[in-house]
């Protein structure tokens, strides 16, 4: 165990001090690890959409001040107690499922990714815009020797959210899989869609995308500006899967009808307003909707695996953690290509 010279330390964190407020970068005491826990020196920290929660106090029971953070990379620096499998100088990862209760109906199921009591990073604990953070060991996520903290960061939340989601979406190789949205989330779809050996239909608001969308490897662009993207899907055959990822329920719902026999919409984009699907579009056909929520760490151990083996990367934008407003700022913008992480 590294110890008493560096707990003693400072460390700088950017940390918001109630809902609403503006980013600090301040000093604080690196923290010790307790029973169950590894101190992580994080190397890089992924600023997600979902940080609005804690900067914005939009999640209930967030304790201020709170530093945010639920896309973490680096190296674990500490073990606590009663900590085995987990050593010191292992490079690991910390998502969005930052731990959970084990005695909640859907644990007692190994239901865990819906546990009623899931911890978050960032939100129920100080998360990864810090040089150093504490997580319970059973959020940890080795990373493959094959990705920097850079690389991994995004795809402990954008990555395994669009993973997960279509590996377990029904659709087989050959499907029609469209991605709705060529931005944070939709970039890595398209990317994991294709490794997947389905046909993919990227489609976006204008053309603007359309070269970088087939890049990424989907066979057609469809610039729902342009054409109706429910027809453009029903031409070439209906979509087994829509894979939702831009948070805009209208465009959600005028895409539904593309979906072909038995398909499913999978929404992973978070919007609040309500999508406008009548049931007669999902009795005819068997239609289904479904919302689908990151993973387990396990879940993201697979993420970064497949991710290594495919050359599956998240385009980044990078900032130090002192400017850690400015990046979030840039996060928020909606511009930038696609993802921020700050690295430390
Ligand atoms: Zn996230
Ligand atoms: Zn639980």
């Amino acid at each position: 165990m590294s110890g008493a010279k560096a707990a003693a330390a400072p460390m700088k964190v950017a940390q918001v001090l109630k809902p609403g407020g503006d980013f600090q970068m301040v000093d604080r005491e690196i923290p010790k690890p307790r029973m169950g826990q590894v101190r992580i020196q994080v190397e890089a920290c992924g600023i997600c959409h979902s940080d609005v929660l804690t900067k914005e106090g939009q999640w209930p029971g967030i304790e201020y001040p709170r530093v945010p953070g639920h896309e973490v990379a680096g190296v674990i620096d500490e073990t606590g107690e009663g900590v085995s499998g987990w050593k010191q100088g292992q490079r690991v990862g910390v998502g969005w499922d930052g731990g959970r209760d084990n005695t909640c109906p859907s644990c007692r199921r190994g239901d865990f990714r819906n546990c009623r009591n899931l911890k978050i990073p960032g939100i129920s604990y100080d998360g990864g815009y810090a040089q150093y953070m504490l997580a319970p060991v059973e959020a940890l996520v080795p990373i493959p020797e094959g990705l920097s903290a850079a690389e991994a960061a995004p795809l402990l939340c954008a990555g395994i959210t669009t993973f997960n989601a279509l590996r377990h979406s029904g659709a087989s190789p050959g499907d029609l899989v469209a991605v709705q949205g060529v931005g944070g989330l939709g970039h890595l779809g398209i990317q994991f869609a294709n490794k997947f050996g389905y046909h993919v239909a990227a489609v976006g608001r204008g053309p603007g995308n359309a070269a970088l969308a087939k890049k990424l490897g989907a066979s057609v662009y469809i610039d729902s500006k342009a054409a109706k993207g429910a027809e453009a899907l029903q031409k070439l055959g209906g979509a087994q899967v829509i894979l939702a990822t831009a948070p805009s329920s209208q465009a959600m719902s005028e895409l539904f009808d593309g979906l072909g026999p038995n398909g499913k919409l999978i929404v992973v984009g978070v919007a609040f307003d309500p999508l406008t699907i009548a049931p007669v579009q999902l009795v005819t056909g068997s239609r289904s909707i479904q919302g689908w929520a990151a993973g387990t760490a396990a879940d993201s151990e697979d993420t970064l695996r497949f991710a290594e083996q495919t050359g599956v990367r998240a385009m980044i934008e990078t900032y130090p953690l002192e400017r850690a407003a400015e990046g979030y700022a840039r996060m928020l913008s909606g511009n930038a290509q696609f993802r921020v992480v700050l690295t430390m």
